[in-house]
Parts: structure tokens; sequence; C-alpha cells
């Protein structure tokens, strides 16, 4: 029997016969080159042979795009190649010597900036260096997993187990990563149980023997005796039990102790989020992330393909709620690719509507598109990203006023009372709700983006990290309003940024007064489980509590005691 101990990093118990991934083989060697050329050619191949396995991966949620992006920003990295390069060229490494010191350059850099965020992030690069140094050595990288099995790893990059078998992964131990490592952010989505931390467990175990894992007091014991197999199946089934609760818990409405209503939407990127969403028990999809449909510019070449994703949601949605469509959100950070853009600052510049007012085909070909759609089903809305102000929003909804018109003309049929509403993401919009409120039906607040353009720190940049902080005063503050706003003039307020599906947060919102929340599929059990041990009372006045705070260290401080108080879902 081998015992170690980790990192709780997906939460489930499991025990099963494990499949052994050490990836430590591909160490290159420390030799000088004799034919520099030779090198970069074959450093170069191998980056683009990683790059071409990337691509073809097909992401199967948010979560999982995002990793890729990561591993694939690595790989088209500038810098990073010219640092393999300048190797090769000035040091006369070898090409897998080059790539070893180029990554072992960027991660120490990351690791020397001491905290846990960061050093997660030199495990990015980590993985990306050790696909290449597996492409050097002619090995595809991918893991054979024919059969369920834990997955006992050195390391595994999000990569390999996008690419396996979801259904045959049923834990991870890995001896590398923490709480914030994608693994451990692909582990959660997916709903696998897994450890991370666990030092040099993987060289201690082989192929077939039993493993048994407890991805909540992150635990793992290799060939267990009698004894502690049978704690475990005793802990399998109980967290079977909790599972079992939470599912039984999707067909309710979500709602507090003392009987405050909130429904729970979605967030999805395409077709796929649609089944998701109805087995958690979803009320609505709150936000469609429509931008993910267009990954080339195929997308629009067929007039019917787009308007056949925007029928298919409606449909198969009908009976569980709205459907929100956002119209495409381009530009900034996201599929910026085929827009032909060079910005000085992209997060600042040409995106979302601001993009879709200047190519008003695509725009008045979505709007149409999502138009048709609202004639198969009762509640299809539209929802605007990036308004920055009234003058804004207006001119989009005269375009789209001029779209409805054609429609009416060719007599394609479509809902004349269809809800229309604007995300709240930029600060000057959340200053101006109550005069957007006016124009719309709905607001939806994406804090993703108003946390990013409140404190002027970009969601996507490491670095910085360490300044994101939701519960800001100033983001309360600007939340709030929004809300006070939206009831004063009678329009329904949501929320869709990643703030929404934190369940720590939840008594705050609950005590801001949302009508809806929209969060990834996974997160809605949980929300729902987590609402009943709140009333609604006790979470007001933590609202009025945490706004009278100056700085989102007390905040922050104040929200995890009362969560501690009321029970953790
Ligand atoms: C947001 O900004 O919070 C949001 C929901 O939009 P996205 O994350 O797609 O920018
Ligand atoms: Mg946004």
């Amino acid at each position: 029997m081998e015992r170690a101990s980790g990192i709780g990093a997906s939460s489930g118990v499991v025990m099963a016969a494990a499949v052994v991934v050490r990836h430590a083989a591909v160490a290159p060697e420390h030799v000088l080159a004799t034919d520099k050329a030779a090198e970069l050619q074959k450093a170069d191949e191998a980056i683009a042979s990683v790059r071409e396995g990337l691509s073809r991966i097909e992401p199967g949620n948010d979560d999982e795009r995002s990793m890729l992006s990561v591993s694939m920003g690595y790989l088209e990295d500038p810098e990073y190649i010219a640092l393999i390069h300048a190797n090769i060229n000035d040091l006369s490494y070898t090409a897998g010597w080059a790539v070893e010191a180029a990554s072992e350059r960027y991660s120490s850099i990351l690791e020397g900036m001491g905290n846990e965020y960061f050093r997660e992030r030199a495990g990015d690069i980590r993985n990306v260096e050790m696909s290449i140094l597996a492409a050097l050595e002619g090995v595809s990288g991918s893991i054979e997993l024919s059969k369920p099995a834990i997955l006992v790893v050195d390391y595994l990059s999000p990569s390999e187990l996008i690419a396996l078998p979801r259904g045959n992964v049923l834990g991870i131990a890995s001896d590398r990563g923490g709480l914030t490592s994608h693994i451990a952010i692909l582990a959660r989505t997916a709903n696998i149980p897994a450890v991370m931390g666990l030092g040099d467990f993987s060289s201690k175990v082989s192929d077939g023997m039993t493993v048994a894992l407890d991805g909540v007091e992150g635990t793992v014991v290799a060939d267990p005796d009698r004894k502690t197999g049978a704690r475990f199946r005793r802990l399998i089934s109980d967290s079977r039990r909790y599972d079992k609760e939470l599912r039984e818990g999707a067909g309710e409405p979500a709602v507090t102790a003392d009987g405050k209503r909130i429904h729970l939407m979605s967030n999805i990127a395409g077709p796929q989020g649609i089944d998701a969403a109805i087995e958690s028990g979803s009320e609505g999809i709150g936000l469609y992330r429509t931008e993910f449909l267009a990954l080339g510019k195929d997308f629009f070449a067929s007039e019917s393909k787009e308007e056949e994703f925007y029928i298919d949601a409606a449909k198969r949605m009908a009976p569980y709620g709205p459907v929100t469509f956002r119209t495409f959100d381009f530009g900034g950070d996201k599929l910026t690719e085929w827009m032909d853009v060079n910005e000085e600052n992209p997060i600042l510049g040409w995106r979302a509507v601001r993009f879709c007012m200047e190519r008003r085909d695509i725009f008045a070909h979505q709007l149409a598109a999502i138009l048709k759609a609202s004639a198969y089903a009762d509640d299809v809305r539209l929802m605007f990203p990036m308004i920055s102000g009234i003058e804004e929003l207006k001119s989009v909804l005269a375009f789209f006023d001029e779209v409805k018109a054609i429609c009416r003309s060719k007599g394609i049929p479509f809902n004349e009372d269809m809800k229309i509403g604007t995300m709240i993401e930029v600060p000057s919009a959340a200053i101006c709700a109550d005069i957007l409120a006016d124009y719309v039906d709905f607001m939806s607040i994406g804090t993703n983006d108003l946390i990013q353009y409140t404190l002027a720190v970009d969601r996507g940049n490491d670095k910085i990290s360490y300044l994101y902080r939701p519960l800001h005063p100033a983001v309360l503050r600007l939340i709030k309003h929004v809300v006070d706003c939206a009831k004063e003039k009678g329009v329904t307020v949501s929320m869709c940024g990643e703030m929404a599906g934190t369940p720590e947060y939840l008594p705050l919102l609950i005590g801001m007064g949302f009508d809806e929340l929209s969060m990834a599929n996974h997160s809605i059990l949980v929300a729902k489980r987590r609402m009943k041990m709140l009333d609604s009372i006790g979470c007001t006045r933590l609202v009025n509590h945490v706004l009278s705070l100056s700085d989102a260290s007390s905040i922050e401080d104040v929200l995890k005691e009362f969560n501690a108080e009321y029970g953790k879902a």
C-alpha cells in the first residue's frame, strides 16, 4: 500500500485501476549542435507539429477552449520562439536543449513572482515544453485510454486531457499542478475527481494497480489494504448520494430558505451546451456567446447555417425557458484572427457592436437570423454586448428596426415583442444604467469585462491578475447601482459574468436583488443547493454591511465569515 497527500483539486471519490503516464523520458541531452540549421529546422517542425495537433482538438466547452488557446499562445509567441532560435544560433544548443532552456527562462520568471497563481502559469509553459520535446522525439504525446481508469501522471497537459475519451477518465492523480492549474479547472468542469501536487506518486504506481482517490481531502492510496478499501467504498457511496441529491434538485426552482426566487440560467457557446443545460435544470440560456459559432470565416459563407444554430437552440430550449442570443462579441481578446486588425489597445478597440456597426453585412445577417429563430419559441431574446452609452444603444436599436422592416417586407415571421437587452460591462454604461434602462427590457451585467474596465486590469494578463478583485468596493457599488436602476425602471436585471456562478458570491447577489443569474451549466446545481441555505433578509443585511467597507480585503473577510456561518455548498 502506498499513500500520498496532495491538493484536492476537483471533488469526488473514486477507486479503480490505474493507467500510469510518465513523460520523463523526453528530457533532452545537453550536447552542442554540429549543424545549427538542422537544429533550427527540427525545432520549428516540432513546434509546428504540436500546433497542428492542438488545432485538431475540438474543445467541448469554454474552459477547454481557453486552455487550448493558452498553449497555442505560447506556441505562437514570437519572443518564446526567438529565444529558442537564439539558444541554437548563439549558444549552439541542440533543438531539445534550446526548447528546455527557453521554457526554463520563462517559467523561472513566473515562479519567481512568488504566488501560487504565477507558479501555475509556469506549469502551462512546462506543458508546452513537454509537448515540443515529445514531438522532437517523435512521440505523439497522446495517451491511450481504451477503458475507464484513473490516470496517474507525472503531469498532464490540457491538450492531452481534452483529447482523451472523457468517459474513460475516472480520476486524475498528478505529481504536479495545483488548485488553479488548467488541468484542475478542466477536471472541475468535466466533473472528474482530481488530486494534484503528489510529488513522485506516479513513480510508485504501475499500470493496472488499484488506486483510491479522494478529491476532497486530496489523498490517494495505491494498492489499498482491506480496511482502506472498505473506507473508500463508504466514501464513494456517500459522495454518490451527494451527487444524487444535487441532481435531484435539478428540477426544483431556485429559491432561498425564505422563498425568494431567482432564475438560474446557462452560459453556453454552442449547441453542445444545450443538453447539459437541460440536465442541470437550467431555466433558460442567459448568455449564448454567438461569436464562438463563427470560428472561421466559413461560418458566414452559408446563408442558412447561422440561422440553423439559432433555430435549433430556440426549439430545444423552448420548454425550459428563454434563449438570450448575444450578438457577436468579436474583437478584444477573442477571435480576431480573421478580422485583420492590428490595434495597440484591442481591449479598448474595435470589438462587439463597434465592429458589428461597421460590418453591417455580418450584423444584419445575424439579426435577421435571430429574428427568424424568434418565431420558433415564446421567449427568444436579443442582447447587445459592450454598449457604452445611450447614443450607441440607440443607433444599434435603429439598425435593428431597419432589419426588422426588411424581414417584414419579405414576409418573414418573427416575434414582434421579442425582448431586447443590453449587457452592462462598460463602466460608463453601468453609471448611466438609469438612462439605458428606458430603452430595453433587461440588463445583464458582464462582470468579466466590467471588472477589467473598472479596475483597469486586463482580464487576460497573468502579471496583474492579483489586482482583478471582484469584491473591490468600486465594482460592488457599480453592480448595486445597476440593480437599483433596473428595479426603479421596472426592467429585469441579470448577471452573466463569472461572478454569477461563484457560490461564495451568491449571498451578495441575492441580497442585491438580482432577478436572474446566468452561469456555466455545472454551477447551476450547486447554486440551487446553496440558495436553499440562505435567507434573503440576511443577504440584504450583508450587502448593506459590505457596501460600507472601504477595501476589497475587508469585504472578502466578511464574506468568508458569512459563508462559514451559513453553510458552504
Ligand atoms: C462578461 O464580460 O462578463 C461576459 C459575460 O462576456 P464575455 O466574458 O464573453 O466577454
Ligand atoms: Mg464581456
